[in-house]
């Protein structure tokens, strides 16, 4: 399970409204608790895909960013998060193929956005083959 604080969700809106009709990517800050994650700040980065209305390829500096975040707030990078717009918030073949490189530690997050604002927000694990789709619990 993933837990998301509910005023995050027009952050994270926001955010993926900005990029649109790209896809936008970020890091999650927050605090991995057993088996769950808790989700607590959003670190936009950079999409340095060629294509990017189709895919995301992280600008490897926001982990600094990110890290130095989380630090001073007393967490950890927790996940990362990315837009499909105007299409199903579910991993695509290319997610997938950069699964391994995600690991399992971390949480995937992925939101649909159109034009007129976000339609969902879904959550998922790395398994080592596939992703597994995870519970968000809005707080
Ligand atoms: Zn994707």
């Amino acid at each position: 399970m993933v837990v998301i604080q509910r005023h995050f969700e027009s952050q994270i809106a926001a955010w993926a409204q900005r990029a649109y009709p790209n896809e936008a990517v970020g890091l999650l800050v927050g605090r991995r608790l057993g088996d769950d994650w808790d989700v607590h700040r959003l670190v936009p980065a950079a999409n340095l895909a060629t294509t990017p209305a189709t895919q995301f390829v992280l600008d490897p500096t926001a982990w600094f960013d990110a890290e130095q975040i989380a630090v001073q707030a007393g967490m950890a990078i927790v996940g990362i998060i990315h837009s499909h717009p105007d299409a199903p918030a579910r991993p695509s073949v290319h997610d997938s193929a950069s699964g391994d490189s995600l690991g399992r530690d971390l949480v995937f997050l992925i939101s649909t956005i159109t034009k007129n604002g976000m339609r969902d927000l879904t959550a998922w694990q790395w398994d080592g083959r596939e992703y597994q789709e995870i519970i968000v619990q809005w707080n």
